[in-house]
């Protein structure tokens, strides 16, 4: 797309801070970050959404973002991050060209898990209808019987990750509280005091 900000800095006409590059993919840095280490992750063909991309050019895609997860935080001096696409305009995609957010995130950065994007009125009682209809919606779509793999093959992968899940250590979870999540005061500048 000859006009896409993201494809020029594919092209090389506009300069990125780029981390990785492969030959479909490409990572650098967001221009405007919203934590230390912000990196943006885009196929270099143009997709404007996720669902537009073919499923074996999404898992390339997922791949270099699974690798980045393990060493972008790292990177930064620390363990956790977001990761996330604004799917849409309605989902605040501001760039029309499919991009993957990595934020990595840091102890009391002041900053919202993603439930905090929005925050609809949805009715407790309503939610099993939604899941019929999802559900329906699943059956008699294409979507899963075009990529599906052999009932066998799953089920063994079910039952390896119910075996892992019974060893692996439990991790203590921050509780979030949101009220007081904005009344936290916010370190991200002496991070970033303490980065450079
Ligand atoms: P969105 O489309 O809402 O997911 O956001 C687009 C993101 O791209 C924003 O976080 C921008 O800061 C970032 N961005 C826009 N132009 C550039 C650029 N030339 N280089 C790096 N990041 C950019």
């Amino acid at each position: 797309m000859p006009d896409c900000i993201f494809c020029k800095i594919v092209r090389g006409e506009i300069p990125a801070l780029k981390v990785y590059e492969e030959s479909l993919n490409l990572a650098f840095l967001d221009i405007n970050p919203s934590s230390l280490g912000h990196t943006i992750i885009i196929p270099k063909k143009h997709y404007q959404k996720l669902e537009e991309m073919p499923e074996e050019e999404a898992k390339e895609l997922f791949s270099v973002i699974f690798r980045l997860t393990k060493i972008i935080p790292k990177s930064v001096g620390t363990t956790d991050c977001n990761i996330g696409i604004n799917n849409g305009k309605f989902a605040g995609q501001e760039v029309p060209h499919l991009h993957f957010h990595i934020v990595p995130r840091f102890e009391r950065d002041n900053g919202l898990p993603i439930q905090g994007l929005v925050r609809m009125e949805v009715k407790k009682e309503d939610l099993p209808k939604i899941a019929e209809k999802i559900k329906k919606e699943i059956e008699d779509s294409e979507v899963f019987k075009e990529s599906e793999k052999s009932e066998e093959q799953k089920k063994e992968k079910s039952e390896e990750i119910k075996e892992e899940s019974t060893k692996s250590s439990e991790r203590e979870w921050q509780e979030f509280n949101l009220e007081e999540q904005d009344k936290a005061p916010n370190y991200s500048e002496v991070r970033r005091e303490e980065f450079y």
